[in-house]
């Protein structure tokens, strides 16, 4: 049977010449790079290169770049980092319905505390509104927080009018750049934020490697506490070899984003046409413009998103539902829900997600499956429904 993954935006595969490249720190390479001996200067080097590697990517300066476990520490960090900083400025966050849960768990957690968190809607279109975001606003706004591309539905919004607005104010702006990452071209120094998430497991490096982008004269505390690593900044042994691979995929992806780009949006776009062509009730969810060059959402009316997942999967195929993140919880995804999809039809969708490793022919052989499996399921609802279907 094939084995087709259409699920990109939840994870990579480590490409080939990543895991090269991180092997060797695994075993001969293993030295502290804190250690003062040759050993350890040869990791400490390696981390070096990495740093070069990650901030070439985002038009960062290497200092500006601080490897953290992953997106989720880096949102973690540049929140909780930024509010105990901050704290005696004001108590209040903005941020936006559609963040990823590492962002609005993390919120939830500050106004517990006494945070106020004002959340911005979406369009119909999966874009915030630049007026809504100023006019929330206050003379205790210490933070805004608003994701460069949606890891659901793929849209890309206008980070750098948010910074420039954030910047007027003298507020602190955050992006969670996680999908954006080698998806579209970044530079931080245009869009004008002082701190970046990303992650490397989303651009074809190892799981539990990441970093936050920290704008060079910009303070927010420590999240981590002890050793001196990071430039004093978050401590704790570096993850060698996932940093490593970090930065080995960063550069692949600087070499290969325009190749990427390409690929990725023109078997998406044959993906979306042939599935609107040829399955009746299908509707794209967010905006076609401004969009990660590899993801689709799509409802499927009168059927449930889970049905054709594990049917799929029957398949050898990988998607995911409503809400990657939470596909073993039945709450419907958060952020359809702010682009204001009527429940029933968020518990028909489904996310692909298509990158460098995808194939016209795997693109066939899932609508080929598709076709099939959503008839079946549409049969069987229509003779069980009850609710006039
Ligand atoms: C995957 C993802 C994260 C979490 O990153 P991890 O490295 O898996 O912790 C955060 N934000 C977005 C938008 C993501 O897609």
């Amino acid at each position: 049977m094939r084995n087709v993954y259409l699920d990109y935006s939840a994870t990579t595969p480590v490409k080939e010449e990543v895991l090269k490249e991180m092997i060797p720190y695994f075993t001969e390479k293993f030295g502290n790079p804190s250690s003062l001996y040759d050993k350890g200067l040869e990791s400490k080097d390696a981390v070096t290169h990495a740093r070069e590697q990650v901030a070439a990517l985002i038009n960062a300066k290497p200092a500006e770049i601080y490897f953290t476990a992953g997106g989720t520490e880096s949102d973690n960090w540049a929140v909780f980092g930024a509010c105990e900083k901050l704290k005696s400025k004001g108590n209040h966050i903005i941020t936006t319905k559609i963040e990823h849960h590492a962002m609005l768990h993390s919120c939830a957690f500050l106004e517990k505390q006494g945070y106020e968190v004002t959340y911005l809607d979406i369009d119909k279109d999966g874009f915030i509104d630049l007026k809504q975001l100023e006019d929330a606003i206050t003379d205790k706004t210490i933070l805004i927080s608003v994701m460069l591309v949606n890891n659901e539905i793929g849209t890309i919004q206008p980070i750098k009018e948010v910074a420039a607005i954030a910047k007027k104010h003298g507020i602190l702006i955050h992006t969670d750049a996680v999908q954006g990452l080698g998806n579209l071209p970044i530079d931080v120094k245009d869009l004008g934020v002082d701190l970046m998430s990303v992650s490397s497991h989303k651009i074809y490096g190892p799981k539990g490697s990441g970093a936050l982008y920290i704008r060079k004269g910009v303070s927010i505390s420590n999240y981590l506490h002890g050793g001196a690593q990071e430039n004093r900044r978050r401590a704790g042994t570096e993850n060698l070899a996932g940093i490593v691979g970090f930065g080995k995929a960063a550069e692949i992806a600087k070499n290969n984003l325009e190749n990427h780009i390409k690929h990725c949006s023109e078997l998406r776009n044959y993906l979306k046409d042939r599935i609107i062509a040829e399955i009746p009730d299908t509707y794209v969810n967010g905006t076609m413009e401004k969009r990660h060059p590899g993801n689709l959402n799509i409802t499927f009316k009168y059927i449930e998103g889970e049905s054709i997942l594990l049917l799929l999967n029957q398949f050898g195929i990988s998607v995911s539902t409503g809400s990657a993140c939470s596909s073993t919880s039945l709450e419907p995804s958060h952020v359809l829900s702010a682009l204001g999809v009527p429940v029933e039809m968020i518990h028909g969708t489904v996310r692909f997600t298509v990158g460098d490793f995808t194939t016209k022919e795997d693109i066939d052989y899932v609508v080929d499956n598709l076709k099939t499996i959503v008839a079946k399921l549409r049969e069987i609802s229509s003779v069980n429904s009850t609710k006039g279907w």
